[in-house]
């Protein structure tokens, strides 16, 4: 079957570069400069990142901010 090119860049299909799932069977794959990653990958990724943050966040000791003085 002959697949009709729409001509629409954001909407990525292929597999997903991360996981090899297909377009059909997740609910959005997004591609830049020939990567592709699908929604639920992004998901993880930000879960990882956001676990990490946290971890960073608790050893790192940020400055407070004086209101005392301008
Ligand atoms: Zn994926």
């Amino acid at each position: 079957m002959r697949r009709m090119s729409c001509g629409r860049s954001s909407m990525a299909d292929g597999n997903c570069s991360f996981c090899g799932k297909a377009a059909s069977q997740v609910f959005r794959i997004i591609s830049s400069n020939g990567a592709k990653i699908c929604n639920e990958c992004v998901g993880r990724c930000a879960d990882m990142i956001a676990d990490e943050y946290r971890k960073v966040a608790k050893d790192v000791q940020f400055p407070e901010k004086g209101d005392d003085e301008t």
